[in-house]
């Protein structure tokens, strides 16, 4: 034995040393191939829903030469900032935000003309100032087409998508200088205008709002009007797809293949009592936002949109914000679309060529087929959400006794439709399994809860399926 150690430590040292790193090499090959197996895994394994042809054919309506003439249009108004004029004088003049919402208007209208008067166009308007960045009392008008949903027990639910047609340009207070805001956020308007003309020509069992809010950049203040008043009036939006800055800035470094979803992780409404059971089971990133984030991401695998979605599991991007923000913290499900990689000299910029770099948020930079790639994204993801049956109530998982295998438990959707549990590692961020377990309210599988995430979405007959909802603990 002690010859053998001898004869180890006896070799030279740069040969242990390469040994050695060969060694780590080997581990490091290993660790690499390991971890791609598993990342492919994953996506082998990742949830796909049933595509519907109704839903790829409305799709492929969906026109970038539309979203360019929207986009062009909305830079037309010279300034959309929200201290702008909305005088009648302006508006005629086709000058400030007022003429931006008056021409949105009459966008919405003549989407429901053409299909039989369905869209109820309507507008929540208020005062908000003085405040921080509304020096005095002003007009803030968000502008909505709702699309009412066939079927009586389901036209309470409702999904939502939403752009910001307000702009500013360098100096928040400027009412009267240039700010285009082509990308931010003619784009994320232009989403919502274009996906009501397209799925205004179909019907579905719940209801679908196309709304463009105003006073975002000067504090998310139509978002949260519109967010509190939903609140208020116990409106059921099991989803709200803000998109913002989805221009896909044409540089070298972007990448058009991709848009950014963010969604909250532990929800701004959770209580110290939930906080508790999130911290215990592990369900920090379960919130129901996170939960549309997944959705989408379904939806980008299942429906060609142009677009992948790229799931960012956070609130926002660091330490900034958007409208989405409003919905959740009224207790809503919300997610932001964003572009891969913004470009900071054509966003909030005054126009201008400083040092050879040209600044301001015109349209020459928008990418409009990218834009309407991303509303292709959000109309699949507002179409399948509005096809499906309600997600099912009370979801509950049994931890009485001590056992591995699991019981689930939950209460039935309207319109009798069959139902899927779904399950993921506990690590793993979208849902990697899924089980048809029929037309039942409850089910056990031989699977321990120690070791995974359940869900349960409910399923129609034509495979539409729901948000899918985390059981809670039932002793
Ligand atoms: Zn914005």
């Amino acid at each position: 034995m002690a010859a053998e150690r001898g004869t180890v430590t006896s070799l030279p040292v740069d040969m242990m040393i390469r040994s050695r790193n060969l060694f780590i090499f080997s581990l490091t090959l290993l660790a690499t191939t390991v971890l791609c197996r598993t990342m492919v895994r994953a996506a082998e394994h990742a949830e796909k829903l049933s595509a519907d042809p109704k839903i790829a054919a409305a799709l492929r309506q969906i026109s970038a030469q539309r979203i360019q003439a929207d986009i062009e249009k909305l830079v037309s108004f010279q300034t959309r900032l929200t201290l702008s004029a909305q005088d009648p004088e302006s508006i005629k003049a086709g000058h400030g935000i007022g003429a931006a919402r008056e021409w949105i208007k009459g966008e919405f209208e003549s989407y429901s003309r053409d299909c039989g008067g369905c869209l109820d166009v309507k507008t929540d308007g208020f005062t908000e100032g003085p405040v921080d960045r509304i020096p005095e009392p002003t007009v803030i008008t968000n502008v909505y087409a709702a699309l009412k949903g066939t079927d009586p027990e389901s036209a309470n639910r409702i999904v939502l998508v939403t752009g910001h047609y307000d702009s500013r340009n360098s100096n928040s207070f400027d009412v009267s200088g240039t700010a285009p805001g082509a990308n931010d956020d003619a784009s994320g308007t232009a989403v919502s205008l274009e996906c009501a003309r397209v799925l205004s020509q179909l019907k579905f069992p719940a209801s679908i709002i196309f709304l463009t809010v105003a006073g975002e950049e000067q504090g998310l203040n139509g978002s949260s009007h519109f967010a509190k008043m939903a609140k208020a009036q116990g409106w059921d939006i099991e989803a709200a797809l803000n998109n913002d800055i989805v221009g896909g800035n044409r540089d070298p470094q972007q990448d058009p293949t991709v848009v950014r979803v963010f969604s909250e992780g532990v929800p701004i409404t959770t209580t110290e009592k939930d906080l508790h059971l999130i911290r215990n089971l592990g369900g920090e990133s379960d919130s129901t936002s996170r939960q549309v984030a997944r959705y989408i991401a379904e939806v980008g695998r299942t429906y060609n949109t142009g677009v992948k979605p790229l799931l960012e599991f956070r609130l926002d991007r660091y330490l900034r914000g958007g409208d989405h923000i409003s919905f959740n913290e009224e207790g809503y499900a919300a997610v932001r679309f964003t572009e891969f990689r913004e470009d900071f000299n054509r966003q909030h910029q005054n126009i201008r060529t400083e040092n050879g770099i040209e600044y301001g948020d015109v349209a020459k930079w928008v990418n409009f087929d990218y834009v309407a790639n991303v509303a292709r994204l959000n109309a699949a993801a507002l179409a399948s959400l509005a096809s499906a049956p309600a997600p099912p109530g009370k979801v509950r998982l049994q931890a009485k006794d001590l056992e591995n295998n699991s019981t689930i438990t939950w209460e039935a959707s309207p319109g009798n439709p069959s139902y899927a549990v779904m399950w993921r590692a506990t690590i793993s961020p979208e849902w990697e399994h899924s089980q048809v377990v029929g037309k039942v309210t409850h089910t056990t599988l031989p699977i321990s809860k120690d070791n995974v995430i359940f869900a349960v979405r409910a399923v129609d007959s034509e495979g539409h399926g729901s948000l899918p909802v985390v059981p809670q603990p039932e002793r």
